[in-house]
């Protein structure tokens, strides 16, 4: 039995409560591990650490600081077979693709300790009556919340530009995938990363989260998850006038027209859909063909899905793990039943699998359905498993008004050949990020995040260095 701990000025200590939390291996439904269930006063302590340790950090030069968050990237990249091992033992998804995801795990680390280095203030002459400039200082303790389906990619993505600003943290990954955070403390502490800067405390997002949330010192709280919890957090964070940064659901179109390369459309279409079993906020989850090659879209999708081995997330074959939790799990299902009940025709998948060997882990077959009108649940609210629905549509009038109709918008991706569309469509789609004949495909300096029900802010280069900093004019009358 795996026992985590939390990770408070630079030790590894137990809950106060002396209270843990079952973690089970999703492949095959067997506690593997012991997560503490922290609370209040356990906060509290990262509080203490993080704030003693402000000062220091903060006045610490950008060099040094480069050169911590760059051997912390180094050291993730040196033990990228164990953290790899850990992440998909935890969260259910295949072992090649948490390599893959250790990758940029490292990769966040190293890009803000670049940021470190460039990070600068403007400044703004008025001509000969005085000179402006912006600091840009830190905020102080700030707080990180993360969700479960790439929990060392989205923990790294707010901590790395959090510490790069100047701060330091209280955070906390997923109760359902605490592995990988818990080793990186191993990591910061060998880096030479100071004891305080980064804390991380594992626990219930109801107590340990909410503790961090509601602790009126912590300066801003950058979240990804539900778009529920981050209403809710809104509701405690906002009345203090503390900066948010949420990162919430997605309910994305994936827009085919009929000019479309599209084989390389099917073939990221797969992907796009069930990479991750689909528990990726990016993925497409409403599919939109074209009439004149739907037929053929279709029947090529189905083959290809049909392909797709889902088990054993261990073996170098499967395509499509264990989904993370029993809860999980069975809300895709329920879904799969709304779905039927609406009047989908299943096309392929549409229930849950048994590998053998692994009959106790939660596996969903990937699920292709037809038939339901946009505006049914079905297309409307997040399911976040391995299920997409298909629909044709005869215009560029209608495809938009179906894709813009959900309260969600993170992300779309549209495949077509015509330029001219792509930026008319790319314009008026109401998602904070577009893919154009491609998915996924991300620069760290690009805005990340999402409009409507999506979220608040946008995270990535930049904008999370401006978001975990505070800018102050100063105006000098010359
Ligand atoms: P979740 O909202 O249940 O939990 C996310 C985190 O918040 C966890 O660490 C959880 O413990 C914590 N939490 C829960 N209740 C809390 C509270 N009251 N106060 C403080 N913290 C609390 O989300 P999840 O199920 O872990 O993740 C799936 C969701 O995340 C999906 O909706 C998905 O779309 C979204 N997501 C969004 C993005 C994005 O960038 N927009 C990326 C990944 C996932």
């Amino acid at each position: 039995m795996i026992e985590i701990k939390n990770f408070i000025n630079g030790e590894y200590t137990t809950p106060q409560s002396g209270i843990y939390i079952d973690n089970y291996n999703p492949s095959n439904g067997i506690v593997f591990s012991k997560v503490p269930d922290s609370n209040e006063a356990d906060v509290q302590a990262a509080y203490v650490a993080a704030n003693a340790a402000f000062e220091g950090w903060k006045n610490t030069p950008a060099e040094d600081k480069f050169k911590v968050l760059n051997r912390i990237a180094e050291l993730i990249d040196l033990n990228r077979d164990k953290f790899a091992a850990a992440e998909s033992l935890d969260q259910g998804k295949p072992l090649w693709l948490a390599k893959n995801e250790m990758i940029r795990a490292a990769q966040n680390f190293r890009f803000f300790a670049t940021a470190a280095m460039q990070f600068s203030s403007e400044s703004h002459a008025m001509e000969d009556r005085a000179i402006n400039y912006t600091l840009r200082q830190p905020l102080g303790v700030v707080g990180c919340i993360s969700p479960w389906n790439l929990p060392l990619y989205l923990f790294t993505w707010k901590i790395a530009p959090a510490i790069a600003a100047g701060n330091c943290v209280v955070s906390k990954p997923s109760e359902f995938t605490p592995y990988t955070a818990y080793l990186l403390g191993e990591i910061c502490n060998e880096a030479g990363l100071p004891k305080g800067v980064l804390n991380i405390v594992h626990g219930l997002g109801a107590s340990a989260g909410n503790a961090i949330v509601s602790h009126s010192k912590i300066k801003a709280i950058s979240f990804t998850g539900g778009t529920a919890t981050g209403r809710h957090i809104a509701s405690i964070v906002a009345p203090s006038f503390r900066k948010m940064s949420l990162e919430l659901g997605g309910k994305n179109p994936n827009i085919i027209f009929a000019d479309a390369d599209l084989e390389k459309a099917i073939k990221t279409t797969v992907n796009s859909s069930f990479l991750n079993q689909g528990e990726i906020c990016l993925c497409g989850s409403r599919l939109f063909v074209e009439q004149s090659v739907y037929e053929e879209v279709k029947s090529k999708l189905i083959e290809a899905v049909k392909a797709l081995k889902t088990g054993d997330p261990s073996d170098p074959d499967v395509r499509v793990g264990a989904i993370v939790s029993k809860p999980h799990f069975e809300k895709v299902l329920g879904y799969l039943k709304l779905a039927k009940e609406e009047g989908a025709t299943v096309l392929t998948g549409g229930k849950a699998l048994q590998p053998v060997g692994f009959e106790n882990g939660w596996y969903i077959e990937p699920t292709i359905l037809e038939g339901l009108n946009w505006d049914c649940r079905t297309n409307q609210e997040e399911i976040f498993g391995p299920v997409i629905t298909i629909t044709p549509f005869n215009s560029e009038e209608e495809v938009l008004n179906w894709a813009n109709s959900t309260e969600y918008g993170l992300a779309t991706t549209l495949w077509t050949n015509d330029l001219t569309r792509a930026h008319r469509i790319a314009a008026s789609i109401e998602t904070g990020i577009v893919w154009v004949n491609c998915w996924l495909l991300r620069d760290l300096r690009t805005p990340f995040g999402g409009m409507k029900q999506s979220g608040v802010g946008r995270e990535g280069g930049w904008e999370a260095m401006r978001f975990f900093t505070e800018p102050k004019n100063v105006c000098i009358a010359l």
